[in-house]
């Protein structure tokens, strides 16, 4: 067998790896280099093999950075079919779509700025005719629809054979809804290899999801190693302080809680959580608006998986079906108009939005609105990167620049970035460590280099004999 690693090596974005075993061509994943818009659109044009000679996809789950360039590689010829769970199939649908839009908006918006370019160099026409399709979208919302057919669902803990003699499966990742760790048996002249892929290897207690399964023993695994050297902080405390700033607007009785949010996870854990505090009998007297159709449509989705929950959400869903203390002060927005009609509304209310990182989405309206407020505050769940709005409002900017306008930074800024869906330093290695005696080679990926390198220090020092930090496409043979 022969491995190669396509993107997520020294990062955490575009995950996509090719198995090779005798004349059969399996990817595991196929995901979007995510980052600034140059850079990634220059990473995300090639795939660095030709999409006709893979013969089938396994899908960990369902965000960008993992199958994101999937319509693109059916656009190029990929004619074989994508194995995924139920339900990160059906938020593909969604997110892909959505993904679509995104990609021609960046395409149009590099146009523009190489025309103005082109006219300061005196280069471009005179007029305001722009060079359309100089710069192409990776892909339309069309190809999203040539691919959803061919994607195939299974069941978590059943095999399927995508190709003769290669067998998988999906565990349960605990990252996100429908996350999967993938189990595989290749079978080859000289015997059979067993393989494991973490995916997004998730957290014990998370809201909503079973926790990860253990990992199997296999010859060969792929692992992520996103905070391979990084300690979270327990779910429980932060349920805490989300409950605090809760308290605090309503004790202010006016004004806003941002919460800018990632669409699929973030947002629904945080509503579950509210759910939870008012089925405890204190629900706050405050209301809760979720401002993101792509939220509202994850939201959706999540509501259709209970096969995806743990034992508690699967009783806070049956109430939820009875009570409606939560659900009566919960508004989803669906037009831009209602989105607009909330600055007008003086009811205290908690705002959740995307983008996670707020670079774009409608996020940036209320902040543009509430930014300068002393009655407002933002609240950052998720991992801001550098570069972003996000960032600089974590950093404690005195002034930010929204929609090319300066804003005076009056908001109460709370950090709370424990949320993280992944495993952290501790819950990698106690996942990795039992399964150390029987694997031949450890491959690192999904982490940038300051993460990966002292956890696979630590690996090594824990059993195992080889582990690797692929940089790029190296061919490597195993086991
Ligand atoms: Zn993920």
């Amino acid at each position: 067998m022969e491995l190669r690693f396509y993107g997520a090596t020294g990062t955490t974005t575009g995950s996509c790896h090719l198995i090779r075993s005798e004349g059969r061509s399996v990817l595991l994943d196929c995901g979007l280099f995510q980052g600034r818009r140059e850079e990634s659109r220059k990473r995300n044009e090639r795939f660095g093999f030709d999409p006709q000679t893979i013969d089938a996809v396994v899908l960990s789950h369902a965000h960008i950075d993992h199958s994101g360039k999937l319509p693109m590689l059916t656009r190029q010829g990929f004619a074989g079919q994508v194995h995924a769970t139920r339900a990160s199939r059906d938020l593909c649908a969604v997110l892909l779509a959505d993904s679509a839009h995104i990609q021609l908006q960046d395409a149009e918006f590099m146009n523009r700025q190489r025309w103005r370019a082109a006219r300061e160099r005196g280069e471009a026409p005179p007029g305001r005719h722009l060079p359309r399709h100089e710069v192409q979208p990776l892909y339309l919302e069309e190809d999203v629809q040539e691919l959803m057919p061919r994607m195939r669902s299974h069941e978590y803990g059943a095999w399927f054979e995508p190709l003769p003699g290669m067998r998988f499966r999906f565990r349960d990742a605990g990252h996100i809804l429908g996350s999967a760790w993938v189990e595989a048996e290749i079978r080859e002249k000289h015997g059979l290899s067993r393989l494991v892929f973490t995916g997004d290897y998730g957290r014990f207690h998370q809201p909503i999801l079973r926790d990860p399964e253990p990992l199997s023993e296999a010859d060969v695994l792929i692992s992520e190693s996103t905070y391979g050297n990084r300690k979270h902080p327990p779910f429980q405390d932060l349920e805490g302080e989300l409950r605090a700033a809760v308290e605090r607007l309503e004790k202010r009785g006016r004004g806003r809680l941002l919460i800018p949010a990632f669409a699929v996870g973030r947002t629904q854990n945080i509503l579950y959580d509210f759910a939870r505090l008012c089925r405890a009998g204190s629900c706050p007297n405050v209301r809760f608006v979720v401002d993101s159709p792509l939220a509202t449509a994850a939201t959706r989705i999540v509501y259709e998986h209970p096969e995806c929950f743990d034992a508690e959400a699967l009783a806070q869903y049956r109430t939820l079906q009875e009570e409606n203390s939560f659900r009566s002060r919960l508004v989803f927005t669906h037009s831009v108009e209602e989105s607009k009609a909330l600055n007008d509304d003086p009811r205290p209310t908690v705002l959740i939005s995307a983008s996670g990182m707020m670079e774009s989405g409608r996020i940036l309206h209320h902040l543009a609105w509430n930014v300068s407020s002393p009655e407002a505050e933002i609240l950052i769940v998720g991992y801001q990167a550098e570069h972003t709005l996000g960032r600089r409002l974590l950093e404690g900017a005195s002034e930010v620049r929204i929609f090319g306008m300066m804003h005076r930074v009056r908001a109460r800024v709370t950090p709370m970035l424990g949320f993280s869906a992944h495993a952290d330093r501790d819950e990698l290695l106690a996942a990795l460590v039992p399964v150390a005696g029987r694997a031949r080679a450890l491959f690192l990926v999904h982490g940038e280099n300051d993460q990966r390198a002292p956890l696979a220090e630590e690996l090594r020092r824990s059993g195992f004999q080889r582990v690797e930090m692929p940089e790029g496409p190296e061919r490597y043979r195993v086991p």
